[in-house]
């Protein structure tokens, strides 16, 4: 068993701490900050064993050299990103594997919102930690990747299990489905989505995680063949790239 803490930071971040009971290893997902870290790390009396970073931005590294030095914790993150995440001891690509205790994860890399991002999928736990690529009902900007990279990484993404658990890295949801219901108003399975998400809104808890399941289902950059959602967007019958897009580009100035 693969236990995961979800700690809210920041506006809308979340760091996960992972922990596998057995070895007694811990790892912080994307700690944005040290201190709400090293707080659980004391509440919990466990050792941080790793950083596993997803990409370079600040709301994702800030907490880094201070858990390194305060913890001794090896931090890991992407070989292209290597300039550019503090404190980086340990370089992976795609494919790679990493280890947590007897837990494994499959480094997948998932350039687009940033042009060395990866994110973790731990298959027997049914947990994927997608940072800034994949959100609830969404996905990231662009910063430094480009579209056809963002449209890539999703696509692979969407050949994991479709039970696995979506761990990712901001509380955008409600925004998100906003955007959505404006391109399929009709569809129940986003209606229904976003009735739960305003309830658990409404007393302030997360709407993360999901499940691939529910992102096929309502997410409209994972629906870019739904003829509604073309036509919504103007390009019936259109190129899944195109529309893609057109997507993201309509979501930049929701
Ligand atoms: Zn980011």
């Amino acid at each position: 068993m693969l236990t995961i803490l979800q700690l809210p930071v920041l506006n809308d971040n979340y760091i996960y701490l992972l922990h596998d009971p057995l070895s007694g290893e811990t790892a912080a997902v994307d700690p944005a900050l040290a201190q709400p870290v090293l707080d659980e790390l004391a509440r919990r009396n466990w050792q941080l064993t790793y950083i596993f970073n997803t990409h370079h931005h600040g709301d994702h590294v800030g907490g880094n050299l201070e858990l390194k030095a305060r913890t001794g914790c090896q931090i890991i993150g992407a070989e292209a990103d290597k300039h550019r995440i503090p404190g980086i001891d340990r370089c992976v690509n795609d494919q790679d594997t990493v280890q947590l205790g007897q837990q494994t994860a499959q480094v997948i890399a998932t350039p687009g919102h940033t042009s060395g991002h990866i994110v973790y999928y731990f298959a027997a736990a049914n947990a994927l930690f997608c940072g800034d690529t994949l959100f609830v009902m969404g996905c990231g900007r662009l910063f430094d990747g480009t579209i056809g990279q963002l449209w890539q990484s999703l696509q692979t993404l969407q050949t994991l299990p479709a039970t696995t658990r979506i761990y990712c890295a901001h509380e955008y949801t409600q925004n998100n489905g906003r955007f959505a219901l404006t391109l399929e108003p009709d569809n129940v399975a986003l209606q229904e989505k976003m009735a739960d998400v305003a309830t658990l809104r409404a007393r302030q808890q997360a709407t993360v995680p999901s499940t691939l399941a529910q992102e096929l289902a309502t997410n409209p950059f994972l629906r870019t063949d739904s003829k509604a959602l073309q036509t919504a967007v103007g390009l019936q019958g259109g190129d899944s790239l195109v529309v893609f897009t057109r997507l993201r580009a309509l979501k930049d100035v929701f």
